[in-house]
Order: C-alpha cells, then structure tokens, then sequence
C-alpha cells in the first residue's frame, strides 16, 4: 500500500510536470515579455502574490517564479518536513497552468453567465461574497470533485448543499453531470462549475486568498498569515468522489493544510487523519459529515413550502420563458406594506388569501397582488416597519423559482412555471413571512399576519392607503439627521472577517456594506443590545465639521480593540472611517482636479485615475484607515455629509453612467440645496466622457463649470 504522503507527493510531482510542459510551450509561442494576466482582479496572480509576495505581469516574470516554486516546494524534498507545505507548490503549478491559457485568451472558457466553465473569479465576485460570509447567509464552502457515481446522486448532493446556503465550487466530470441534470450554475445561485481538471482547483485557492487579502488585510508573502485565515475564518470544505488519482490527493493535502477537511468515499491507499481525512463510503452522510468536520451549524429556519428556500437562491434569475406570472408594479398596483397593530388584533400566524389564486393567472401575464404584513410585539416600534419591510425583498428571493425586485409600490415579483407547478400557490408567500420575521425578529415581533390581495379592486384601493404611509415615512426619514439624533451605532458584523473593522452608522451615513442603515442598526441594537449594533453616544464635540466626537472615538476603540484610535465621519483626507472589503462603492482621490472619482462594484472599466474599481477597492480593506480612499455605500453619495468636511457631493467628478442614473434624483436634490446648482449630476463625467484620461476630464469640468473647480486643494 502506498503511503498517504507519498501519494501527496507523487500527485504533486504529476502537477509541477504538467506546469513545467505547459510553461515551456507557452515560452516557446510568446515572448517573455507577454503581459500576463486574470482578468477584473488588482492581485495579479494572486497565489503568486500571497506565497512569493510577487507580482506577476509578464511571461518572463512567470518563468522566474516558477524557478522559485521549484527550489522551495519541490515534491519529494526532505526539507519538507510537513508534507502538506508542498501544497503551496501544487497550487502555484495549478496557477501558472490557468495563466498560460489566459494569455491566449483573456476569456479561455467563453463569457458572461453562459460560459462553459467559470475558471477565474473576479475580484467584485469576491468582495460580493462579504455580507453573505460574515451575516452567516453562506455557512461554508464545499469543493465537490467528481464525476459522482450517477448523474443523479450528482444533483442531489449539489442541491442537498444549495438548499442548506452552502456554496458550491465543482471540478472535473460532475460539471457534465450537473449540465445533464439541467441545474442551473453561475456564481449568483452559488454554484460554479470552476473548470474540468484537477489544477482549475487553482481558481479556488486564488478567491480564498484574495479574501484573506481583501478582508483580512493579510499581508503578501505571509504565508503562515494566509493558512491561518483560512482555517479560522473561511469555512471550507472538500468532497472528493472515488477513485481519487494522486493529483487530487496532491491537491487534497493542499487543503488540509489550509485547513479544509476533505471528505472522500475513497478507501484505496489512504489513510484518515482525524479531523482532516475523513472516509465515509455512504456518500449519503456526506453533506451532515463535512458541516460537522468544519464544525457549520446552520441557521435553519422553517418554512412550510413546495420549493426549496435558501439565501443561495436569492441571485436566482427568471427570465420571460419560464416565468408563470409577474406582479409588476410598474404596470398594476402592488405593494407590499408592513403595518403595526394592536396585539389583540392580530390572529398569529393567520394568512388571508383576498381574490383568485396565483395558479388561475393566465401564464405569462402581469398581474396585480398586494402583501399587506400585520405585525404586533412589545418591542415594536412604527419606525422598523420600514426595516422589516424591506426584509420581503430578501425573503421572498430565497424560494426558489421566485424573483423579487424593487420595494413598496414598485415591486415586480416573478414566479417560474416549475415553482407553480410545485404546487407553491398565494398562500406561501405568507408562510415565508410568517417564519422569517418571526424567525429574525422575535425579540421584537411577537405576532404577525398576513393579508395576500389579489383583485384589482382592492390592490387600487390599497395602494391609495399605502402612499399616504409612504409620503410619512419618507418626511420622518428626512427629519433623522445626525445633527438631531440622540445617538448613532456602530456595527462590527465585518470584524469576523476583518478583525480591526467598525462602521459608524449615522441616519446620513449608512454602512458602507449598504445593507445597514441607522434604522436597521437600531432595530438590530433593539433585538440583541450586546450583538452587532451598539449605541454610540454623541456627547463631547470635537470637530462639528470633520465629525469628531470624543465618544465616537472611544467607541471605536473599543470596538476595534484598540486597533483604530480615531475616525472622522464626514472627512477622506483624515482619519477616514475604515474599509473592511464588502462596499458597494470606492471613492478616490482625483489629484488633477482637486475631486474624487466614485465607482461601483457592478462597473469594470478603468477610471480617470488610472484604475479599475478591483484596483481601486485593493488600495484600502482589511480594516484599515486610508487616507484618499474610502469604501462607502451607495446612498451615502447623495447625503449632505458626503465629504463634508472637504466640500461635499460637490468634489465629485467622475461616477460611472448606471451609477449617476441610481443616485442622480437624489444627489441633485442635495447638491440645489447645498450650492444652489440645477442638474449637478450633468456636471459629473462618466465612461462616455473618459475612461482613463485626465486631461479629457479636466476639460470636461471646465465646459460644465464644475464647483469643483473653486474648492481649494485636497493635499
Ligand atoms: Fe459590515 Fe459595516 Fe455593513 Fe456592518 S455596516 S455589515 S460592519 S459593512
Ligand atoms: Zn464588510
């Protein structure tokens, strides 16, 4: 029987051959002058940057690397004393293999949600995986290599992880499988088929490290940093089917020495180590044995419905084909609306059907439906019907073959013919509401109701009622100011994943995550006083227009753990708030025009100053304060407190089209107020205007007369 460890190093002798081969063919076809290259990413090769701390950028450079990968990690090498070290030297062959291909191509394996196979993942796919990771949305990671025994057991095992939230990477033939069983992949449903072969394992390692790098500020070149970062914070896992070649159990070592069991039904020449190798021969226990191997408990909530319900269903997409019916506000009055009551009034757990059911819609048609959400509790206050009204839309988006967009009046709610055909009618709508809120929110909420309307009768009617809520919430909303707040929160969900991370939430000011504004940090101080949103009280001024307040400070000390000292709230240039990796916007230092450039996540292109939002988002992170550059959410854009200290909304120069149309309502309203300015949004450059020149920016701003233009210097 050959030993475990030989087998480790017989695989990965197997790999550096193929690397070298691979290598020293594309050395033959290219100059070594080659750019290389991933694509969307600011971490180049980013294995290559987390173990050799080296940027690669050319085929030569590529070359001189793998020179050092061989005299470090070479398989069979005494001095590795611990056999799992030479992992890092497989999946850095893993690497140079992916890199050769993307030098021919930077789009190897096709494009878009279509492609064949998924290989490199983005950097903004990566940072996407931020509020899901550290709200616990996504559990873990498996690593399914197969082909399974049938195509079927393949789907089960798949969909038995999607179900339960877990994220699912697949390489080698179950990717065919998965195809014949006619599941649906792409990252957005969290299953990716990464590629066929062993090495395409390489993707993976590259989107872990990335993260260690992103969220966890792990330094380059760190490599014991980058193994205990992901042993403690990314929660992954590996199933790997018989019969396991010698390269898998090369790649199988390299795991368990990040610190990511593998689970196999494999038995020939291996041999368990506790905790880390685990043989179950009945692949049916594989999903319970590997949540308990990573030690994953599971936030299981209850929902009495046809289909399955996970978070891994909420980027799930119906298209026109195969949807059943759409409720489409923008066409027919819907609306969703939760509304507090008198407990007395509130049967628990009651859920009306008002009108014909959604099985009785002509398929394809847009229709009318209004989810009207009665809630009562002790501890409910008029101001969190806001907050767990938008909870609907999350909710409603983890059934699957149910597609939510928009909120209040403006929703449009699709459901897919296979989930009618399920059986999923009217009713379930309100069994997913009735469990969530009261799931998520029970120190709050002690019952709930739920009233489905479904005639257009009464969805006018309604809607009528609803807008007059609307228009009040909106005027309390504008009167939360942080001048007129008692107190702000932090919250410190980021911090499992950047540990020295706080975000101050202020009513103008939400996280830079999006997802958590002052209310829904209030709400959340309101459940649980001693979890993740604390009071942050706002005595003692120290700077009114920087937005320094000695309590703030202390705050953060606290909550960072002494890392951070102070922050500013309203300023870029000093003591900015910290960046963990998740936000939904990079704001940067323009230097030729005295502005900041803004891009989301969602644009790829480059920006005035030279980068792209991945290279941007890679100059701050990790919990740190850097001066110039900040993350942010999107609606804070249009806040009077955006950059305040330095000016304002009025320092913007440059956003990306399909952002400036997102905030442009609102950032025009704030910018008449604040300066007097019609149309601001019109002064502000896009794409269209430039990519990447400054000067054709600065030209730009003079023709607009741009009030950048009269603010005194940033530096
Ligand atoms: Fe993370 Fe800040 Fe969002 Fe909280 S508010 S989840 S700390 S980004
Ligand atoms: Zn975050």
């Amino acid at each position: 029987m050959k030993k475990l460890f030989n087998r480790v190093f017989d695989g990965s002798d197997e790999m550096f051959a193929i690397a070298e081969k691979t290598l020293n063919e594309t050395l033959k076809a290219y100059p070594e002058t080659t750019p290389v290259a991933m694509p969307n990413t600011a971490y180049f090769l980013a294995s290559h940057l987390a173990y050799l701390s080296k940027k690669v950028t050319t085929l030569g450079e590529l070359k001189a690397c793998w020179e050092e990968t061989k005299a470090n990690w070479k398989p069979h090498d005494p001095r590795l004393a611990d056999v799992f070290k030479c992992g890092f030297g497989t999946v850095l062959a893993g690497e140079v293999v992916e890199a050769c291909k993307y030098i021919k191509s930077p789009t190897p394996y096709g494009e878009g949600d279509n492609r064949e196979y998924w290989g490199h993942m983005s950097d903004a796919e990566v940072r996407e995986l931020g509020v899901p990771l550290v709200t616990g949305d996504i559990p873990g990671f498996v690593v399914i290599i197969g082909p399974a025994p049938s195509d079927e057991e393949a789907a089960e095992l798949i969909k038995g992880y999607q179900s339960r939230a877990i994220f699912v990477f697949l390489i080698g033939g179950i990717i065919d499988q998965a195809k014949r069983q006619k599941l649906n992949m792409n990252f957005s449903v969290r299953v990716v088929p990464v590629g066929p072969d062993l090495w395409h394992v390489a993707h993976i390692i590259s989107v872990v490290n990335r993260a260690a790098m992103i969220f966890g500020n792990v330094q380059p070149g760190d490599r014991d940093e980058f193994d205990d970062y992901t042993f403690k914070r990314i929660r992954a896992f590996v199933n790997a089917y018989d019969p396991v070649p010698d390269l898998t159990v090369a790649y199988g070592g390299g795991a368990i020495a990040m610190g990511f069991p593998v689970i196999t039904n494999s038995v020939k020449d291996v041999m368990v180590v506790p905790k880390s190798l685990i043989i179950r021969e009945d692949t049916k226990d594989w999903i319970e044995t590997s949540l308990e191997a990573r030690d994953i408990k599971l936030k299981i909530t209850k929902v009495d419905i046809p289909v399955s319900f996970s978070t891994a269903f909420e980027g799930e997409i119906i298209r026109r084909p195969d949807m059943a019916v759409a409720f489409n506000g923008t066409k027919l009055p819907c609306l969703e609306w939760v509304t507090t009551k008198e407990a007395k009034d509130i049967e628990d757990h009651k859920i009306e059907v008002i009108g014909p059911d959604i099985d009785t819609i002509k398929e394809g048609s847009d229709s009318q439906i209004a989810f009207v959400v009665e809630v009562a509790g002790k501890a409910m206050q008029k101001d969190f019907e806001p907050v767990f009204e938008r909870r609907l839309h999350h909710y409603f988006n983890y059934a699957e073959g149910i597609m939510h967009t928009g909120q209040r009046d403006l929703i449009l709610v699709r459901v897919s013919k296979a989930t009618i055909a399920a059986g999923f009618r009217a009713k379930h709508f309100g069994e997913i509401l009735y469990a969530k809120l009261k799931g998520e929110f029970e120190a709050i909420i002690d019952k709930v109701q739920v009233k489905i309307y479904t005639k257009t009768e009464d969805c006018e009617r309604l809607k009528k009622e609803v807008n007059k809520v609307y228009e009040q919430r909106d005027d309390r909303l504008k009167s939360l100011t942080d001048d007129n707040v008692e107190v702000f929160y932090n919250c410190i969900l980021c911090q499992s994943f950047s540990p020295a991370h706080v975000c101050v939430v202020t009513p103008e000011r939400l996280g830079l995550c999006g997802a958590v504004s002052w209310l829904d940090a209030k709400a959340t101080n309101e459940i649980d006083p001693n979890g993740s949103c604390q009071i942050v009280t706002k005595e003692r001024v120290i700077d009114e227009k920087l937005g320094v307040w000695e309590d703030v400070n202390e705050a953060v000390q606290q909550a960072s753990h002494g890392a951070l000292q102070a922050v500013t709230l309203y300023s870029i240039m000093q003591d900015p708030m910290t960046s963990c990796g998740c936000f939904e916007c990079i704001c940067g230092l323009e230097a030729t025009t005295n502005g900041v450039v803004i891009v989301n996540r969602e644009h790829q292109g480059k920006t005035p100053v030279g980068m792209s939002f991945s290279e941007l988002a890679s100059m701050t992170g990790g919990g740190v304060q850097t001066p110039g550059f900040m993350g942010h959410g999107k609606q804070f854009i249009s806040s009077k407190k955006f950059m305040a200290a330095e000016g304002g909304p009025a320092r913007i120069v440059w956003m990306p089209k399909a952002l400036k149309e997102l905030v442009g309502p609102k950032l025009n309203a704030t910018a008449k107020e604040l300066y007097g300015i019609d149309n601001f949004v019109e002064m502000i450059a896009d794409e269209t205007v430039t990519e990447e020149e400054p000067e054709k920016l600065v030209e730009f701003l003079n023709g607009k007369k741009h009030p950048v233009l009269k603010l005194e210097p940033l530096m």
